[in-house]
């Protein structure tokens, strides 16, 4: 048997209606900032419970153009976690400022019992990371940000409709960016970004960087960049957005069934459960002993896993010049070594479910 980690062309099999709402789009030449962008918008503002949503070229866009907004600017310091994707640290560098990580709990997610000791005179904003789609603590974290008078920018890219205490992520921070990419949940045909936000402020600010400044076709009110959500992307962002509860519900359900019938190995560590959130699984992550040997026979044998993510940000090359080192994030670290994500897209059917769980059994049970 072989199980696939990416489902792309099982989704777009069938897609008559994406082609046709793009065929519209083409047909009237509205490229750009066109009626499905509005449209887009105002469903993703109404799904996050905030006032406004503003779309943009990509995920890392939405967090840099976020930053840009909430005025970040070279010297400034942004807390994050060091076991996110590259581009969470590259919009903070992008802004000329220097992320300051703080390490992860038991859930992969910041510590928020640690970001007081790491906030400094040059301190402005903190970016939790809502890693495979489980929101953090956001109710600490919050109010950590109002004492010291920081933003927070929700990084959502992989938690659309995740929600926690019964609030949709998104709607804590000042700003929160999500991801449209093809891996993402709510995904499209290339890419996509979105932010929302309930300030007014921010959203006009917004709406100026993304599209060079422009107050008209004439006026410029401000310098820019071009990060456009494209009407193209936009109409299959729409498409796929009807289908996004169906969505969350499957990869809900793929979650239960490996968490319960992975909870009798005992090399194989899940994760808390907390009852008061609901985690949409962008990623499925759990902890396993002799991580790298399992990897392997998983390949072997025909399960796609995958590491989500093996170096961590502040151990990378390109991090070298933020001065950390091996040892100064330990609980990141030794995640790093035991991770292992496994396929729990919502295409995947139960027999290959059993199939992973049952290779995995087999693989430690050889080993003993
Ligand atoms: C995907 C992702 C991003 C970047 O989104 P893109 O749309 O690929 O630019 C940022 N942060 C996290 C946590 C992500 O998973």
């Amino acid at each position: 048997m072989r199980v696939e980690f990416s489902y792309l062309a099982k989704q777009f099999e069938g897609c008559e209606d994406i082609i046709e709402a793009i065929r519209k789009v083409v047909q009237r030449g509205d490229f750009t900032l066109g009626k499905e962008v509005r449209e887009f918008e105002e469903k993703f503002a109404a799904l996050c419970g905030t006032k406004f949503a503003i779309g943009v070229n990509s995920g890392t866009d939405a967090l840099f153009l976020s930053l840009k907004a909430l005025g970040i600017k070279e010297g400034d310091e942004v807390i994050t976690a060091p076991n996110s994707f590259i581009a969470t640290i590259g919009a903070i560098i992008a802004c000329g400022a220097k992320p300051v990580f703080v390490d992860v709990n038991d859930e992969y997610l910041i510590d928020a019992n640690k970001i007081e000791g790491a906030i400094g005179k040059k301190t402005r904003a903190i970016i939790p990371v809502h890693l495979t789609g489980n929101p953090c603590d956001m109710p600490a974290i919050t109010s950590i940000a109002q004492k010291h008078n920081l933003s927070v920018i929700e990084d959502a890219c992989q938690a659309v409709s995740a929600f926690l205490n019964g609030r949709f992520v998104g709607s804590f921070g000042d700003a929160a960016a999500f991801s449209l990419h093809p891996l993402k949940n709510l995904n499209v045909w290339g890419d996509g970004g979105v932010i929302t936000t309930s300030s007014e402020e921010i959203c006009k600010n917004l709406l100026l960087l993304r599209n060079h400044g422009l107050a008209d076709r004439n006026i410029c009110q401000l310098f820019g960049y071009n990060s456009r959500l494209s009407t193209v992307q936009a109409a299959v962002a729409l498409a796929v957005l009807k289908n996004l509860d169906g969505i969350t519900q499957k990869r809900i359900a793929r979650a239960i069934f490996y968490d319960k019938n992975l909870a009798n190995i005992p090399e194989i560590t899940i994760p808390p459960r907390a009852v008061n959130k609901s985690q949409v699984f962008h990623l499925y992550i759990v902890m396993a002993q002799k991580r790298d040997e399992l990897l392997e026979w998983l390949l072997k044998q025909g399960v796609d896993a995958k590491i989500h993510y093996p170096i961590p940000l502040h151990l990378q090359p390109a991090s070298r010049y933020l001065g950390y080192k091996k040892g100064d994030f330990p609980v990141c670290e030794k995640q790093a070594e035991l991770i292992i994500s496994l396929p729990a897209h919502q295409y995947l059917t139960e027999d290959e479910q059993e199939y992973v769980v049952d290779t995995i059994r087999k693989f430690y049970q050889n080993r003993r």
